[in-house]
């Protein structure tokens, strides 16, 4: 059974360069019928917090990336990972050094010195026939584990084709830090990481690059513990739109910026997919389509980069595909943190704006003047609403009041008031429009007319 991972340290910021960490193997256990797991790497207990992992899970729950387990928190599984490493001095696939932190450093000046890369040396490592040296007074060790010396580690990746890395470019990594002799020190993260994926049955591991040097340490314990490694697909960086790596620092949003800017979660899903991956050409695509399409071999092998105007094109076609009465509840939301209250109308407005509209944020400044009085700018009143238009605009207030409500007879009581006054139709639809929803821009007038209330457009054809 397929079993697929996100692992985010929990430091207090999420951007959507780290959610499409958790898109690709959330699609990929979804896609296969497996398992998709949510695993909180906190250890660094200093940067974590609570608070962090609560905006993690809001992001995720908002895009629908439901876990099938966890969240899992490494600092709940600390036991565990010391009972693994007290299993490996037991088996001798690790040892106690007692290399200072000094000694390390003087080590490591040799070594560039003598351009050299900075490596233990080994120096603690047990080996037939070795002495090591006498152990030194007040000095805790840390443990190492003891990597393969001969061969080389190999691998697949699913992004980056065949990877061999030599064993003797890889050093003895430490994997509990300083402790008395017969305590083991706090795991290390590199550590913690292959116990979960071991304990977690991970079947395949679809990470950030950065994480690529981890990778032959990694699966190096691994089969040292008698397991077969997942399989591997580190994804490229996400790059920001001046092409640096995407971070908060450069300036990237939180996740959840999207949502109260007015994306919908599936086109941030259909946007972020192709951030990295390709089916053909197709650029628009519903969530249900990309998890029937979605395989790891077709992810992309160059970094991607961010751009907002795409995305905000994506949103547009989404918000057209979209079905009225789904976005309503969206723009009813925008439209409650401005105070107004939606009703039944919101479906039907939702229907004649969304074309021109590429977020609900935009859809909701178009349905607000059904909920509340606009305020139209000085400008266009005094542009549109002149003197000889009044009489017209009482007329229409007059015809209005007593038609049926609908976007025929709507129109009928327009184009009799035209006829009356010798008007051509924008000359009386531009200031109807300015007064009824504050802009002289909207769709067709009888439609935009037939979705307020009467006595809504009569008061504000009243106020000129
Ligand atoms: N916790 C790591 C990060 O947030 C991910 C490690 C992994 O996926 O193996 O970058």
């Amino acid at each position: 059974r397929i079993r697929t991972r996100f692992a985010p340290s929990p430091t207090g910021f999420i951007h959507l360069g780290n959610i499409r960490s958790a898109l690709y193997p959330w699609a990929f256990a979804r896609a296969n019928g497996g398992d998709f797991i949510l695993r909180i790497e906190d250890t660094d207990q200093e940067r974590s917090t609570q608070a962090a992992v609560d905006v993690i899970l809001e992001a995720m729950a908002w895009l629908g990336l439901t876990p099938d387990e966890g969240p899992y928190y490494q600092m709940q599984r600390m036991a565990r990972y010391k009972q693994v490493i007290g299993e490996m001095l037991q088996a001798g696939l690790a040892y106690h050094c007692y290399m200072t932190p000094a000694e390390l450093e003087a080590l490591r000046e040799r070594q560039m010195a003598a351009k050299l890369k900075p490596r233990y040396d080994g120096t603690w490592r047990p080996e037939p026939g070795k002495t090591l040296p006498p152990i030194p007074e007040g000095v805790q060790p840390v443990i190492r584990f003891r990597n393969p010396t001969h061969g080389s580690v190999v691998w697949d990746d699913k992004v980056k084709g065949r990877v061999e890395i030599r064993n003797d470019e890889l050093d003895d990594l430490v994997i509990a830090r300083q402790a008395p002799l017969g305590d083991i020190g706090t795991p290390t993260y590199n550590f913690c990481v292959v116990v979960d994926d071991i304990d977690m049955r991970i079947t395949h591991v679809i990470r950030g690059d950065d994480h690529v040097n981890n990778t032959p340490r990694q699966i190096n314990i691994i089969r040292a513990l008698g397991h077969e490694p997942p399989v591997y697909a580190h994804l490229p960086t996400v790059l920001n739109e001046q092409g640096e790596k995407m971070s908060k620092r450069h300036g990237a949003k939180p996740v959840t910026w999207y949502r109260d800017a007015g994306f919908l979660p599936d086109a941030m899903i259909n946007y972020l997919a192709r951030l990295g991956w390709s089916h053909g050409d197709d650029e628009i695509f519903t969530r249900e389509q990309f998890l029937q399409w979605f395989d790891l071999d077709h992810l992309g092998r160059s970094a991607a980069q961010f751009d907002e105007a795409k995305l905000r094109w994506v949103n547009a076609q989404h918000l057209k595909m979209t079905p009225d009465e789904r976005l309503a509840p969206l723009v009813a939301e925008q439209l409650a943190r401005r105070g107004l209250q939606a009703d039944a109308r919101l479906p039907a407005i939702c229907g004649l704006f969304k074309e021109r509209c590429d977020t609900t944020v935009a859809l909701a400044d178009w349905a607000q003047p059904y909920y509340a009085a606009p305020t139209p700018r000085a400008e266009d009143l005094s542009h549109y609403v002149t003197d000889a238009v009044r009489p017209a605009l009482r007329e229409l207030a007059a015809r209005l009041g007593d038609v049926p409500w609908h976007a025929a007879d709507i129109n009928a009581a327009v184009k009799a008031t035209l006829a009356a006054h010798g008007l051509k139709m924008p000359q009386l639809a531009m200031p109807v429009r300015v007064l009824v929803m504050g802009t002289p821009q909207t769709p067709s007038l009888d439609a935009v007319l037939a979705l307020h209330r009467r006595e809504d457009v009569l008061a504000r054809l009243a106020a000129v």
